[in-house]
């Protein structure tokens, strides 16, 4: 399983950098990193990577079919040629070199892979095109980490964030009693770049990390009222089965029921003054793996521990984010920084009055 979503991974990576570079060297380029990748330090200290079990590859190619994922990407991408790539990729990594075909076969990404778990998809696929109008809209974004009370003897961070099942319920009807309406991440966006009307008092509920709790006591609460939220995974901790995080079964189930499952990295390592291999890595690594294991690519990251520089946001544009979530406080949001987009952070002591002066501050 591992090795098809590095293979996916690893078809991404010559895409974008095609992509980044202008797809001026063409073929010779496609063939240099598709050989290059299974030893690319950067995919060597992946933990999920079997080179091995690329032998089946090109036997799993012969039935290619149209791809749906090929056509999902946007316009811009076209240029790439993604089914050449994806052709190059497969022969350097499954056998020696042969007589290069007249025609090469037309293989597509969808067929290199086993058939995804349909899910009832809530996202849109395609980005919102914006109509150039430069536009700030105040909706408040919510940051919940832990959504249980904090263990005996929990050192001063978690406490701090970590908010009990009963308070995190007393925060949803509150919100409810005032008038408030919970929105996802893809309306507010559409509201950005497009104007689209929200709902009065619209607010964003989000969950960085994605702890198991999020699913045991915030999902059934948030489901009993119909309440809308994301989620931002990270994705090597659920693949290690860490037993305080979610499992993909827990992701999918949530997904289902219209919560949005989004990127916070590959191992919750910082963003910020990194190289672009390694931010290639977190960005389309984690980006591969929830959408291999969920059917719906991400579309938003959290930047763990809210660092980033320009080199991320660059990145994570390039690799088709379509925002950034920060640490930053405040609820005011800005088209022209949507990779900066910021939150209001809830503690443990954030009483529903508290939570309240929060959403209606001027900031
Ligand atoms: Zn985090």
């Amino acid at each position: 399983m591992a090795a098809w979503r590095h293979l996916l991974y690893c078809i991404s990576l010559v895409q974008l950098r095609l992509w980044r570079a202008g797809a001026l060297p063409g073929i010779v380029m496609v063939m240099m990193l598709a050989a290059g990748c299974a030893g690319n330090e950067i995919v060597a200290a992946a933990p999920n990577v079997a080179t091995s079990a690329f032998t089946s590859v090109e036997d799993a190619t012969i039935a290619a079919t149209p791809s749906p994922i090929v056509s999902d990407t946007p316009p811009r991408e076209i240029a790439v040629q993604p089914d050449v790539v994806v052709t190059t990729a497969v022969a350097v990594l499954t056998a020696p070199p042969t007589e290069t075909p007249a025609e090469a076969p037309t293989v597509s990404i969808a067929a290199l892979l086993p058939t995804p778990t349909p899910t009832a998809t809530p996202a849109p696929v395609i980005e919102p095109t914006p109509d150039g109008v430069a536009r700030q809209i105040r909706v408040p974004i919510l940051m919940y980490h832990y959504l249980s009370a904090p263990p005996p003897g929990a050192d001063i961070y978690r406490q701090d964030l970590s908010v009990p099942p009963e308070r995190f319920a007393a925060h949803l009807d509150r919100l409810l009693a005032e008038g408030y309406t919970t929105v996802n991440l893809y309306q507010v966006l559409d509201a950005l770049q497009r104007g689209a009307p929200l709902p009065d008092k619209p607010v964003v509920l989000t969950f960085d990390d994605g702890y198991r709790d999020n699913y045991e006591n915030a999902f059934p609460l948030l489901k009993e009222r119909s309440m809308q939220a994301t989620i931002f995974v990270v994705t090597d901790f659920i693949d290690e089965e860490r037993p305080a995080y979610l499992t993909w079964d827990m992701a999918r189930e949530m997904l289902e029921a219209g919560v949005s499952i989004e990127s916070h990295g590959r191992n919750h390592v910082s963003l910020a003054k990194k190289d672009d291999d390694y931010l290639v890595w977190q960005a389309l690594g984690s980006l591969e793996t929830i959408e291999y294991e969920l059917g719906v690519r991400p579309r938003f990251v959290s930047y763990p521990a809210g660092e980033y520089d320009r080199r991320t946001i660059d990145i994570f544009q390039s690799a088709h984010y379509w925002g950034g979530l920060t640490t930053r406080q405040g609820a005011t949001l800005d088209n022209q920084r949507l990779f900066e987009l910021p939150r209001i952070r809830v503690r443990n002591t954030t009483t529903p009055d508290e939570l309240i002066r929060l959403l209606t501050l001027d900031w």
